[in-house]
């Protein structure tokens, strides 16, 4: 309801229909449980799509810069289809919920980053989940932190998704498609390994585990 204070550049003239999201099940089908961090992976996804005007991704159309490793990011590849495997997936290890996606057909790009949950969180499974960490919880609320959780979920797939996230149109430096190496063998472990990710130890090619480090310290 709101895309008109985020992208900025859509008049009043008719929008045409979001683009069709894969449905919740399946996310949760991939990801093997149900939890609140998937559910918002789902919520991120959900707005690239829309704010894109993409579907969902078939040759690298589109890229997703993720800045964590959480259970969103499950999310994050069924939906959008941009994946680890395709290598339009690139990850980047700031332990941040936020979640950069490129239109490389009409070089859009929308960052997606939440907003501060404090406040929002039901204190009470706050306290439970204290105590879910020390393993003090008595089987009771542990159904109950279930429950809680449950409502937590059932609220963000019902409110806009907007409501979780900043939503910001950027320009970015589109990155290149990924490239397929040739491999090299370690001449330590006897295993292939990309060209690329191989390193040079005693005029020979070796892999990354078989390297051995020297730093001085810069
Ligand atoms: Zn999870
Ligand atoms: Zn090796």
């Amino acid at each position: 309801m709101c895309m008109d204070d985020t992208s900025g550049s859509e008049s009043a003239g008719l929008k045409p229909p979001d683009p069709p999201v894969a449905p919740f099940s399946e996310v949760v089908k991939f990801h093997g449980h149900l939890c609140p961090g998937v559910t918002l992976g789902y919520c991120a996804a959900k707005i690239a799509i829309r704010e894109l005007r993409s579907g969902r991704d078939v040759d690298e159309q589109l890229v997703a810069i993720v800045e964590n490793d959480a259970c969103g990011i499950d999310a994050i590849q069924v939906v959008t289809g941009c994946t680890m495997g395709k290598g339009n997936l690139i990850f980047r290890n700031y332990g941040k919920h936020v979640y950069t996606f490129i239109n490389r057909v009409t070089n859009d790009a929308v960052r997606i980053s939440m907003k501060e949950r404090e406040g929002e969180g039901d204190p009470a499974l706050k306290k439970i989940r204290e105590r879910v960490r020390r393993k003090k919880a008595t089987p009771e609320e542990m159904q109950k932190m279930r429950s809680l959780m449950q409502e937590d979920i059932d609220r963000m797939l019902a409110g806009p998704a907007d409501k979780y996230f900043d939503v910001k149109h950027v320009k970015i430096e589109i990155p290149g498609k990924a490239r397929l190496f040739n491999s090299v063998k370690c001449s330590k472990c006897g295993e292939m390994v990309a060209e690329s990710r191989a390193r040079v130890q005693d005029g020979g090619f070796v892999c990354i585990p078989c390297f051995d480090e020297y730093s001085r310290g810069w």
